[in-house]
């Protein structure tokens, strides 16, 4: 039987969360908020759920392609983010889409998009649906559409050719992360992007959201492996010359790359590979103290601008590197990583050590571990800290089922700036929490990190009330949103714009820049049938 992933929550509908479990995060919740009274709400199953009929009917045109099919239009309501998973597990199903597509071939993607124009019914691009920022979300789409139909492009899911001399390959849009990894790594590729949503996220969905990967320096986003891309609009096809860089003009491919389904669909990219790496360096370094998250984040300024790009960079603050599993609280974590297909690291290691100890960071003799590898093994203080960061999203849903709030805000800001918006993001953030919840926390870490800023991403934890998460939420994101955007940060480093950071990326946008893109829609999807409400409003509605 073809496994199913839940319709409501994270991953697989059959990973139960299982009582023990429950259990065990329920104390643990309890013992940091005193005051949190959990309740019982049982994961939802998709007989408890009712839906509004369909607007519409799937066109006998289309086949076998689109359906109406109640678990179908109910995994494609949401996408994953707190706000989403909330309503899932309080069973909150009003606005799904219409009709949920599921096209294998390009044509079919063609065919879909032209019935939709023809018919006004607006067509949201779904890849993995593991969006955080309503970016998926059809039900919220407003105007004078007689529909919306979900597009979910995972039949579109092959390698289709490798060019081992340029070491790229041509890929379709709609492949999941392990999917791409199984079918490169018999060539001894990979693409190593690695979200923390890999199992569940696809290649279309990673170009169109620009999301962060493994790379903590140098190749963040997803952009930089794109050598060219395909995409379906309601206009035609465009499709970019592979090169390896050029001079000639704008470029194509950025005009796509994060556009969040609302200029076409992704349906191919040829996307530049690595060779599977062999030669690891990893260290942890502790910055000890009360101030030993910033003097962590001097030793990331200096790491980035020396030219050493390790892989990973992760600076990790006290308290959230305790509740992962490494360290008593008494200290910031850098976890550093060098990879090579090439050539050992022990010198490069060696060197981000010195800069660490010359910024206050403490380790252990022998702390620089080198392994010629047999991929993937991970111990130590690092290595725990990033097992209970893949099950962090599992252990979300159980989270906001007993009543509690768990989610994540991200951005990236200019060091000349760092010290003090971090303080008042931090500050505003605790204030609302205070507010709404009476107590709770608020963590950081930094995923990526560049010669002139960092991308700080925080976590917030807090006791919610059943029945008022989603507005006690949403009074909280909102809040450290203007704090985000009044001291200089982006509303979003590798999260995308969707719908929720609207209101922010507005103010963030340059005004003509805004009236470009409109431009560029306009031409591209005149109808304006393409994600109405994601990043930019189509004119003619
Ligand atoms: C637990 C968790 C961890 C996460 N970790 C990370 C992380 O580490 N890094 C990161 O960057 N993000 C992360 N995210 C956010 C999310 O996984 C990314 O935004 C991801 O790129 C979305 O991919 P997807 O295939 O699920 O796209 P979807 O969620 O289906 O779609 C995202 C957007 O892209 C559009 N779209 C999708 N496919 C196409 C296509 N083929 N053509 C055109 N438009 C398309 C959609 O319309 C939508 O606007 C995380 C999310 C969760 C829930």
């Amino acid at each position: 039987m073809t496994r199913r992933r839940k319709f409501w929550g994270w991953g697989w509908e059959d990973e139960v969360i299982s009582e023990a479990q429950r259990k065990t995060l329920g104390a643990m919740f309890k013992a940091q908020f005193p005051a949190f009274e959990a309740h019982e709400l049982p994961e939802p199953t998709i007989d408890d759920i009712e839906l509004p009929a369909p607007r519409i009917q799937p066109p006998s045109s289309l086949g076998a392609t689109v359906s109406a099919g109640k678990y179908e239009r109910a995994a494609h309501t949401y996408g994953k983010s707190t706000r989403d998973i909330i309503r899932g597990a309080n069973r909150r199903f009003d606005a799904p889409p219409d009709l949920v597509a599921f096209p294998k071939t390009e044509q079919e993607v063609v065919d879909v998009l032209d019935w939709c124009a023809r018919e006004s019914v607006a067509a949201v691009p779904f890849g993995g649906g593991t969006s955080v920022c309503g970016g998926v979300e059809a039900g919220l789409i407003r105007g004078d559409y007689r529909g919306a139909l979900s597009l979910d492009l995972g039949g579109l899911d092959r390698i289709e050719e490798i060019d081992r001399t340029s070491r790229a390959a041509r890929i379709q849009g709609g492949i999941f992360g392990p999917a791409l990894e199984d079918g490169l790594r018999p060539h001894g590729l990979t693409l190593r992007h690695f979200p923390q949503s890999f199992e569940f996220s696809t290649l279309g969905g990673w170009i169109a959201t620009r999301s962060g990967g493994h790379y903590a320096t140098l190749y963040t986003h997803i952009d930089e492996f794109v050598e060219s891309l395909r995409v379906v609009t309601p206009s035609g096809i465009s499709e970019s010359r592979r090169l390896p860089g050029s001079g000639a003009g704008p470029s194509p491919d950025r005009l796509f790359i994060g556009s969040e389904g609302t200029l076409g669909i992704i349906t191919e990219a040829w996307m530049r590979l690595q060779d599977r790496p062999k030669f690891r360096a990893t260290a942890s370094v502790k910055f000890p103290g009360a101030g030993g998250f910033l003097k962590g984040a001097e030793a990331v300024r200096l790491l980035s601008q020396s030219g050493l790009y390790p892989t990973n960079c992760r600076l990790i603050d006290p308290m959230e590197a305790q509740t992962g599993g490494a360290g008593d609280g008494s200290a910031a974590l850098l976890v550093l990583g060098f990879e090579s297909a090439d050539h050992e690291l022990e010198a490069w290691g060696s060197r981000a050590l010195e800069i660490c100890r010359e910024a206050g960071g403490a380790f252990e003799a022998g702390a620089l571990k080198t392994r010629i590898d047999a991929e993937g093994a991970r111990g130590g203080e690092a290595g725990a800290w990033r097992q209970s960061f893949l099950r962090a999203p599992y252990m979300r849903d159980v989270i906001i089922l007993m009543g509690g709030i768990a989610e994540t805000f991200e951005t990236a800001v200019t060091w000349d700036r760092f010290e003090g918006f971090y303080h008042a993001v931090r500050e505003a953030g605790e204030r609302g929490i205070a507010r709404v919840c009476g107590s709770g926390r608020i963590t950081c870490r930094f995923t990526h990190a560049y010669p002139d800023g960092p991308a700080p991403y925080f976590t917030v934890m807090a006791p919610g009330r059943a029945g008022s998460q989603l507005e006690q939420w949403d009074e909280i994101k909102a809040a450290v949103s203007e704090a985000i955007i009044k001291h200089g940060g982006t509303i979003t480093h590798h999260h995308a714009v969707g719908r929720d950071h609207r209101p922010w990326y507005d103010r963030q946008r340059p005004e003509v820049f805004a009236r470009a893109l409109g431009a560029a829609k306009r031409e591209l999807d005149p109808a304006g049938i393409l994600n109405p409400g994601v990043l930019i409003d189509p004119a003619r509605r």
